[in-house]
């Protein structure tokens, strides 16, 4: 890559090649929401079922779940989301911009400073003594900060006079919470065990932008490990290491990638931690990894009276366990993974070539098949249905074999099989490799297992 990487580049290839839309782009759009396209599904859905192999299907005391979006509003009342929690907000006075005053000094400080559990008076300090102008006038005359509650409010009920105030979760890991008790009884669980969930969750964000990075309706995927308070710590570590793992195996380099401690903490938490990815946009949250203590569960025993203690089978100890929540956003990750990927590689007959080189497990195609000609259409339909049973697969008989090669380069497709004349000779194909471009002929009945063994993520 010989210039540099801008966000532009990434929202412009999204759109152009199918990955992400502006939401009701028809409609002028609908600021900050985002539609994933043909190709851009199939990315997401396969970053979802890695995570989901790592941490669910490889991780023995991991139970999955997929709770309701919609919850009982008591829930939010013991999450403290209703009456206490909330972003801490101001506006410019001259430019009526609204902002969010602990990412202002995230960003401001290169997210060197931790400001999610400062006080307003903290927030306000530290503003005054760095003179942290507007990112959208340039002027410094701030409102005081206030409290803004970030759920999303709906109504349920038939006439509008009965409606009930419900909620759009703003985070998944309550619908883990409230469960603990159904899942330890049915799947047998013994501390320590972790209940995950990948789902939708909701946010009015006062700062929402830079395309997928912070949009108001986002994925996660999370888990929440139930266990000991003796063994917390040690669970805390361990998270922090398969979290960087993963993403470090799905193809973020480890110099993009960085810890960074939170050094004020949230009054019920006892360690919390992120990973941060350097986007085009400097060094942001990409996941936090929270020791969170036994402040969930106990809140959940005060405010439905259901007993949440945990008896241990072997020594009939009974208490409430310790929370250490991993949780990373699908859209975010995806975010980062697309700006990883992207390369501009300066070809030897000097054109440029845009290349997503996305690990093969998450690449939207798995491999593409071009006919080299108009009356090789019929066998290559013939080997596209033989590989598509298989796997994610394109195929494209428009344009010069050359444009179609960059097509498949654009959206990450790792394989491109060539049909020719030898093909309908003596069954074999050429098979071009993605980043260094190479072919190989293979016979077609060989086209499978080659691909299948060179897909997998582990
Ligand atoms: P941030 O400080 O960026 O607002 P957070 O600390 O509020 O994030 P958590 O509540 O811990 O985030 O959520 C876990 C993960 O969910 C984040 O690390 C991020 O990957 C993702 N996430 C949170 N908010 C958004 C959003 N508005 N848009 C996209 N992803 C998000």
């Amino acid at each position: 890559m010989t210039t540099k990487l801008t966000m532009d580049k990434i929202v412009n290839l999204c759109k152009n090649r199918g990955f992400v839309f502006p939401g009701s782009e028809i409609y002028g759009g609908f600021a900050n929401t985002w539609d994933f396209g043909p190709v851009g599904v199939e990315l997401k859905n396969n970053v979802k079922r890695a995570w989901w192999k790592r941490f669910v299907q490889e991780s023995p005391n991991t139970y999955g779940v997929d709770a309701s979006i919609l919850m009982n509003p008591r829930v939010w009342e013991a999450s403290g989301h209703v009456a206490s929690f909330g972003d801490p907000k101001m506006d410019c006075k001259k430019c009526k911009q609204r902002f969010r005053a602990d990412t202002l000094i995230e960003s401001h400080s290169k997210g060197s400073v931790s400001a999610e559990a400062m006080t307003n008076e903290q927030l306000e300090a530290y503003i005054n003594e760095h003179h942290l102008t507007c990112p959208h006038c340039g002027g410094f005359d701030w409102t005081p900060i206030r409290k803004f509650n970030p759920m999303f409010i709906t109504s349920r009920g038939t006439l509008e006079e009965d409606a009930d105030k419900v909620y759009l979760r703003p985070e998944t890991c309550q619908g883990e919470y409230v469960n603990f008790l159904n899942v330890q009884r049915t799947a047998r669980a013994k501390v320590p065990f972790a209940i995950a969930q990948i789902g939708k969750s909701f946010r009015n964000e006062i700062t929402p932008g830079n395309f997928l990075f912070r949009t108001i309706e986002f994925e996660q995927m999370e888990l929440q490990m139930f266990c000991k308070e003796s063994d917390s710590m040690n669970i805390y570590e361990d998270y922090k290491s398969k979290a960087l793992k993963f993403v470090e195996d799905l193809g973020l380099k480890s110099e993009n990638l960085r810890f960074h401690d939170h050094d004020k903490l949230a009054h019920y938490a006892k360690a919390a931690c992120d990973i941060q990815y350097n986007f085009p946009i400097g060094w942001q949250e990409l996941n936090g990894i929270h020791h969170r203590g036994t402040w969930d569960l106990s809140r959940h025993q005060e405010y439905s009276g259901k007993n949440m203690t945990y008896v241990d089978p072997f020594t009939n100890e009974k208490f409430l366990p310790n929370v250490i929540e991993y949780s990373i956003g699908a859209d975010r990750l995806t975010l980062a993974l697309l700006c990883q990927a992207y390369d501009e590689e300066q070809l030897e007959n000097g054109e440029t070539r845009v290349v997503m080189h996305l690990h093969p497990a998450i690449a939207p195609y798995k491999v593409a098949v071009l006919p080299l000609q108009k009356n090789l259409n019929d066998k290559a339909k013939e080997v596209y249905s033989l590989l598509s049973k298989e796997f994610m697969c394109d195929y494209d008989e428009a344009g010069s074999i050359g444009k179609r090669y960059r097509r498949q380069d654009e959206i990450g497709t790792p394989f491109c099989v060539t049909i020719d004349f030898d093909t309908l000779e003596n069954d074999t194909v050429t098979i071009r490799d993605r980043d260094s471009m190479e072919q190989i002929r293979l016979n077609v009945n060989e086209l499978v297992a080659y691909i299948a063994n060179r897909i997998k993520f582990n």
